[in-house]
């Protein structure tokens, strides 16, 4: 588990990428300079770990695009000490993105291999989730509740109410949303009723499933 001068220099390209593509908050772009992605990845994927690219990990799962990482985490507007919740923990990469911005992460993955694993992994580079779950993030995480933000790792058919219901007033639900493709989606908690919603452009991500644990 080595991370070279040479994977620190393919960082600093990932990140210049990112900025041309309009990525611009310091703090997210410091955490995908730091964050030895390679060591998220299988071994057969190691040389690719620092293009713009999805990539397989366990599970017929993916790692996100590192934009899709950096474009998600921006639009959370992390503050230190947020609590966060997580759907879709997977390589744990995402997680370790929202550790480093200072939040209190819970994490929910509903594949018992990849929970396995990455609750092993994640600990052992140094990322301290508050919380990773073995569970199904459409449920959201009531004992939990509020939460400053709530971020979704795979494309939503639908917006689950509950995480809806677990926010905070002020806060924010990023959600990329549809079946094929989504459409990436900020709602932001206005009132006990009232959200307002933004559609920021299609992504595409691996699908949020129902109750298959
Ligand atoms: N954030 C991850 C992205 C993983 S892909 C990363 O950076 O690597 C999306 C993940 O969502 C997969 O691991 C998948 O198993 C998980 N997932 C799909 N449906 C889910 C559900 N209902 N509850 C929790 N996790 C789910």
């Amino acid at each position: 588990m080595k991370d070279t001068f040479k994977h620190k220099g393919l960082r600093k390209q990932l990140v210049a990428t990112l900025i041309a593509k309009g990525i611009k908050n310091p703090a997210v772009l410091d955490a995908i300079d730091s964050i030895p992605r390679h060591l998220f990845m299988d071994s057969s994927f190691l040389d690719h770990a620092y293009q713009d690219k999805a990539f397989p990990i366990a599970a017929s799962q993916t790692i996100s695009q590192p934009y899709t990482v950096a474009f998600q985490s921006e639009l959370l507007e992390v503050k230190s000490g947020d609590k966060i919740l997580e759907i879709g923990t997977g390589s744990g990469y995402q997680t370790a993105v929202l550790c480093l911005l200072g939040a209190q992460v819970y994490s929910i993955e509903r594949q018992l291999e990849l929970f396995k694993k990455t609750s092993q992994f994640l600990p052992k580079i140094g990322y301290v989730a508050k919380r990773l779950i073995f569970g199904d993030g459409y449920k959201g995480l009531k004992e939990e509740a509020p939460f400053d933000s709530i971020i979704v790792t795979a494309g939503a058919p639908f917006v689950p109410k509950p995480l809806l219901s677990q926010l905070k007033i002020g806060g924010r639900l990023v959600i990329p949303v549809g079946d094929k493709d989504q459409i990436m989606t900020l709602y932001i908690r206005k009132g006990t009723k009232e959200f307002e919603k933004h559609e920021l452009g299609n992504f595409k991500f691996v699908p949020l499933l129902e109750n298959k644990n």
